[in-house]
């Protein structure tokens, strides 16, 4: 299946509806994978409102790393889970590849997280049925369907191999994720979300779970596979060593970013 066009040719500024124009100048819309604009989001506690993001403005170029640190209860996930439209903001805007994404129809978002962006989080979510190769598969099958799968199902397959393979599993094909250690689990869960070629990684606290020199390998890991594969790396992590691999920190403070 084809990849959707993601930009607009005659689109050249968001809408101005949630923010002004004053800081969002550079670096040019085509050359950002990932935005957002003035994005607000709440939680409701019986009366009370608790504001998580209070105007989140955030520009990631193509194919840069970029941390975002916080303390714990921050709103880093809650970030990460609006940038990939898993949950939608109370106001602001989403733009991926120059084109708006929070306001889509689920079914375009369901679409946009199975081919356009990957996630990996701190516990892994791979599913405890499926075979280390399955799991890596799955994404390939939501993306065709069963049957056009199947008609393509050796070059998928080949696909999931040489990504196993890269992240260094390929000895582990066959296992089960309780067969699996904890650094074992996110390489798959890393080969997994790139199967379909995203263009952006969006990774929860990937390092959270894992000692510190196997989450070492994995920060080696996705620092290697930024380069090969292209891909433009959004990371939230309370761990500041973490966060020194990517080419650009910030810090989410009081529900908005601040330079690091
Ligand atoms: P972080 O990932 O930085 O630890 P989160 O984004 O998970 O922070 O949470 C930010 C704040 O929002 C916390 O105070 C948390 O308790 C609250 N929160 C997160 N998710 C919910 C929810 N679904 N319902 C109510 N409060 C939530
Ligand atoms: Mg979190």
């Amino acid at each position: 299946m084809a990849k959707e066009k993601t930009l607009g040719p005659t689109r050249t500024a968001p809408s101005t509806n949630g923010h002004s124009g004053g800081p969002h100048v550079a670096p040019s819309r085509t050359q950002c994978a990932l935005e957002s604009f003035g994005l607000k989001k709440s939680y409701r506690r019986g009366k009370i409102e608790i504001p998580v993001l209070r105007g989140v403005n955030l520009q990631v170029r193509r194919s840069e790393f970029l941390a975002v640190v916080g303390q714990s209860g921050s709103g880093k996930s809650t970030l990460l889970h609006v940038l990939g439209t898993l949950d939608q903001p109370d106001g602001g805007e989403v733009w991926f590849a120059g084109r708006r994404v929070d306001n889509q129809p689920a079914r375009r978002r369901d679409a946009l997280r199975n081919r356009d962006l990957g996630m990996i989080f701190q516990f892994y979510h791979l599913l405890p049925e499926l075979s280390t190769l399955e799991n890596v598969l799955a994404p390939v099958m939501i993306a065709y369907g069963v049957f056009t799968y199947y008609l393509r199902r050796g070059e998928h397959v080949a696909r999931a191999k040489k990504l196993l393979d890269m992240v260094g599993l390929s000895h582990r094909l066959k296992h089960k994720p309780r067969e699996l250690s904890g650094g074992e689990m996110q390489r798959a869960a890393i080969a997994r979300a790139l199967v379909n070629r995203p263009q952006v990684l969006l990774a929860d606290e990937p390092t959270g779970n894992l000692d510190g020199e196997t989450g070492a390998e994995i920060m080696d890991l996705l620092v290697s596979l930024k380069a090969q594969e292209k891909l433009t790396i959004i990371m939230v992590t309370h761990d500041q060593a973490i966060a020194a691999r990517a080419d650009r920190v910030v810090r989410l403070v009081d529900g908005k970013l601040r330079a690091a």
